[in-house]
């Protein structure tokens, strides 16, 4: 049987933000915006409502190249500030963001139909993302000198690598530009970004807010569709590294771009997390972190704790703790409210992928213990669904659905545990729930994921390095980690006999 939640609040109070408030719908090129040129502008939908609420516009090659001038031809200068002085602008684009908090949370809601308090999370992470790299980039710069040969003084120089591509999608606009923006512009990195054409909005937003902070030609937007704009970006020869977060048609498709000219190539693509349940965990801990972990921003997490395995001897009373946490998940617009959890898919077209999945997977005898169905009245959401005695290899357990949907599997012992873990194509991020210390460390080190949580999931700090193993794509955000992927080292060697 199904039931939707408990609770749907829909918005009595119109639009969250005003036209006023919306940023241009041009690209921002050296240092101001520009309409474009392109034939027809791209329209931005309310995912609440499916109905316009910004258009901007649809880039061009042409575009693209001049982006890419610009950031070449302020690179350099940007590249031989010392570190105090790249790191005080960071500080102050982290301010100005911070200033402008409720405005980007607004924004954020209005473009994607998430909940005001995932929006909150995505704008205080981007601003820490920000100072993080702020001071990351003074505390990583010095490195070390010294004779490794007789007479001769090392120099191990990090250098920028000169313009930087990058692609966002549309889950984290800004949060995931943010991850790119802020580690590319602390090496000293000038950058052309193209958001989701879907969620163009706090991108330019964003350009709109550190315009006056930035030197021109160091940060510059590209709005427009990834098969032109992020292609152009692909193949630019220009352009020294492309850095993409999307699915892994679009990483590939990067990478084929990126082949001609070498560049450098950086990819975090999906995920299909396993959240792996022992016989000794604590059951009611794993099931409320799941209301949360499975469930943030509907499921569009690409770490999501989405694909359930648990001992078979807890499977029955583990299912029944997550549903009942599942039950109270608040469903609604962000303008309904403070407590709304769970909002809308993000497009009609993902809205369609995912029902698609749950009717294939109610077709194949898959029962959803809660969900499994579209709400009722307008807009794209799916009510929080729970998919249980998921069979060894079904679809919904193999592919990622990046919906409310988490499915639930069982297994016999630890082998078989970690073999069904790895046996799937992704290998972001994966949970171990136990109580025995052994246990853990052994599974999390045979478990092939960027990121493994003991005992929680989805927890991430700008310390700590996120990314992926195998389809998940390589290279990694956040930490030292992303700022030595955006930087280039070079050996000096000084004779000093002479
Ligand atoms: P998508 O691949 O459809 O789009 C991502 C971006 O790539 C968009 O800006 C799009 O225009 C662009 N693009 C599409 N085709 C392109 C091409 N040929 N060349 C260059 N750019 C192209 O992905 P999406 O639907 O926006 O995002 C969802 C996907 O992103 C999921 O698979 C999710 O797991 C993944 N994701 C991963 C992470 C991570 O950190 N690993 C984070 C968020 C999302």
């Amino acid at each position: 049987s199904t039931s939707a939640p408990t609770q749907v609040r829909r918005s009595q109070a119109g639009p969250i933000v005003t036209e006023a408030e919306l940023p241009p719908g041009e690209h921002f090129i050296n240092g101001s915006f520009r309409p474009g040129r392109g034939a027809t502008p791209t329209a931005v939908i309310d995912p609440c409502t499916g109905l316009e609420i910004a258009s901007v516009a649809s880039g061009t090659v042409e575009e693209v190249d001049s982006a890419v001038a610009a950031a070449l031809a302020a690179q350099a200068e940007w590249g031989r500030m010392v570190p105090k002085e790249r790191s005080e602008i960071l500080h102050r684009i982290a301010d100005r963001l911070a200033e402008n908090a409720d405005l980007l949370v607004r924004l954020e809601s209005a473009n994607t139909g998430k909940p005001s308090m995932v929006s909150e999370d995505d704008v205080a992470g981007t601003v820490d993302t920000f100072r993080f790299m702020a001071g990351a980039l003074r505390a990583t710069t010095s490195m070390a000198a010294g004779t490794y040969a007789h007479d001769h003084l090392s120099l191990i120089l990090r250098e920028p690598l000169g313009v930087v591509g990058v692609v966002t999608p549309w889950n984290y606009p800004l949060l995931m530009g943010a991850w790119k923006i802020a580690p590319i512009l602390a090496a000293g990195n000038s950058l052309v970004i193209k958001p989701s054409e879907q969620t163009p909005l706090t991108t330019l937003k964003f350009a709109e807010l550190v315009a006056d902070i930035l030197p021109a030609g160091v940060f510059n937007v590209v709005t427009g569709r990834g098969s032109v704009v992020g292609q152009r970006l692909s193949e630019h020869p220009g352009i020294a590294m492309i850095a993409l977060t999307g699915s892994v048609g679009s990483g590939q498709a990067v990478a084929r771009g990126a082949a001609e000219s070498l560049k450098r190539v950086h990819l975090e693509l999906g995920g299909k997390a396993p959240v792996v349940v022992f016989d000794d965990a604590d059951l009611a801990a794993a099931a409320s972190s799941l209301r949360a972990a499975g469930y943030w921003n509907s499921g569009q997490e690409c770490g999501a704790a989405c694909r359930v395995l648990v001992h078979e001897s807890v499977a029955g009373e583990f299912t029944a703790l997550l549903v009942k946490e599942v039950s109270t998940l608040v469903v609604g617009e962000p303008g309904a409210g403070k407590e709304v959890e769970i909002g809308p898919l993000n497009s009609k077209g993902h809205y369609e992928r995912v029902l698609g999945y749950l009717e294939r997977a109610k077709a194949a005898g898959i029962t959803a213990a809660i969900g499994g169905t579209a709400l009722d009245g307008p807009g794209y959401f799916v009510a929080p669904t729970v998919l249980v005695d998921v069979p060894d290899g079904a679809e919904c357990s193999r592919e990622e659905i990046f919906g409310p949907v988490v499915t639930v599997e069982t297994f016999a012992d630890e082998a078989e545990a970690v073999a069904r873990a790895n046996a799937v194509p992704f290998g972001l991020a994966a949970s171990v729930w136990t109580e025995d210390a052994r246990r853990s460390h052994d599974v999390a080190s045979r478990i092939d994921a960027g990121t493994v949580w003991v005992n929680s999931h989805l927890v991430l700090a700008n310390e700590v390095p996120w990314g992926g193993f195998k389809g998940s794509g390589y290279g990694r955000d956040l930490s030292v980690y992303a700022l030595d992927d955006y930087s280039r080292t070079k050996h000096v060697m000084h004779n000093q006999g002479r």
